[in-house]
């Protein structure tokens, strides 16, 4: 047994990274100085982005997102299940309905065809979710949105770095969110971003962090001074730091040696696990290139004599800090009291039944890789059928 927990997910910070924090701690701006302007330029130019905007954390970034696409109440907006809740919480802030739509069985993602069910003359907007990194179908999304004259607001919080039919995730829909959590690709701390090439929704975007508070003459009705600003409507404070964003231009530039890592235990894992019969590895379809934020395999409960809570346990015993990415989001109690019923969403809660994470990131070494494929496959031999 391993000696010391394995988390399943963790941040890889250096010295040039403290560095990095220390010197804006030394210097003018704690906030809303130039790092925070050097961080966006700098996520807008890797997704290859006109705009990035900075906020506080990627749940104030789809909350402003919904803002700018003018969500609101009577707007139905369309999501999947299986994400963090913050995909469909972010309507909800708004005064939206969220409307679900179940998952292709292969991929775990949003199903087009399921999207395509859920339309209404209400649907303002579709929130796909690149769920693990892997990229959704963008092209058919597309053209649903296109027919149907809605908005599309990826949530890539698991998908910086990640590719869809050679590019970028982040420049390809109206506005893209990322996440700067310790446990996703790079990170701020806490922190988030919305990419856009869209100036009108950057403008948005930016006022909606900052109480909706303007100091733009031209877009002001009343000016009594130097001193003057207006409020043209209700904002939030949901400002990142420049503490926050020096860390992450720091991060940025290691962003591409995290996700090649990523890709390497993947195929360690996948390579180790081909020949077991008592899992389902990922599977990657559609002409995307997965940035790899989770590795979440299914159990074959036909083969094995055991629940997935036992394995689970038994993983945690051995130091194997696994975890389940998602508890279907309509299941919750917040979207059950909202009318939502279980069961419909098939194969969403099929799906939740026999799902594992397991440990991935950067930092985890090749013999950390081996703790984790020797402990899995020893404790399902043990309750082989
Ligand atoms: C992490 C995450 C978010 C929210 O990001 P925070 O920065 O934690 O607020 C939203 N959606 C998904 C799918 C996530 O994994």
């Amino acid at each position: 047994m391993r000696k010391d927990y394995l988390p399943y997910g963790k941040q890889w910070l250096e010295n040039d990274d403290i560095e990095a924090v220390i010197n804006v701690l030394k210097s003018d701006y704690l906030t809303t100085g130039p790092t925070i302007a050097n961080f966006e330029q700098k996520v807008a130019n890797y997704v290859g982005a006109k705009y990035a905007v900075a906020f506080s954390n990627g749940t104030a970034a789809l909350h402003g997102a919904c803002f700018a696409a003018g969500i609101g109440e009577g707007d139905e907006v369309i999501t999947t299940p299986i994400t963090f809740a913050a995909s469909a919480n972010c309507v909800s802030y708004e005064g939206g309905t969220v409307v679900f739509a179940d998952i292709n069985e292969v991929t775990y993602n949003i199903d087009p065809i399921e999207i395509e069910k859920k339309i209404t003359p209400q649907t303002k907007a579709i929130i796909p979710v690149h769920f693990t990194g892997q990229p959704v179908q963008l092209d058919e999304i597309h053209a649903i949105a296109k027919n149907h004259k809605l908005i599309v607001i990826e949530d890539a919080a698991h998908a910086l770095g990640a590719e869809y039919k050679g590019k970028k995730i982040g420049a390809l829909s109206d506005m893209t969110m990322f996440s700067f959590h310790p446990v996703k690709h790079v990170t701020t701390g806490e922190g988030g971003v919305i990419t856009t090439n869209s100036e009108s929704y950057y403008k948005k975007l930016v006022q909606f962090r900052s109480h909706g508070i303007t100091r733009d003459m031209e877009s002001m009705t009343q000016n009594d001074g130097p001193w003057y600003y207006d409020m043209q409507f209700l904002g939030y404070n949901y400002r990142m730091t420049d503490i926050q964003a020096a860390l992450g231009l720091s991060q940025m530039d290691k962003l591409d040696n995290f996700v090649e890592r990523r890709r390497e235990i993947v195929q360690m894992y996948d390579e180790a696990f081909k020949d077991t019969e008592y899992l389902v590895t990922p599977k990657q379809l559609f002409e995307g290139n997965s940035s790899w934020h989770l590795y979440v395999i299914q159990l074959n409960l036909d083969k094995i004599n055991s629940t997935r809570k036992e394995i689970f346990e038994a993983l945690v015993a051995q130091n194997i800090g696994v975890n389940v990415h998602y508890i279907p989001v309509h299941t919750l109690s917040y979207y059950k009291e909202l009318g939502y019923k279980e069961g419909s969403m098939p194969k969403a809660e099929a799906l939740y039944e026999t799902i594992i994470t397991l440990p991935l990131f950067p930092k985890m070494t090749n013999e950390d890789v081996k703790d984790v494929v020797i402990t899995v496959i020893s404790e399902l031999k043990k309750v082989s059928k």
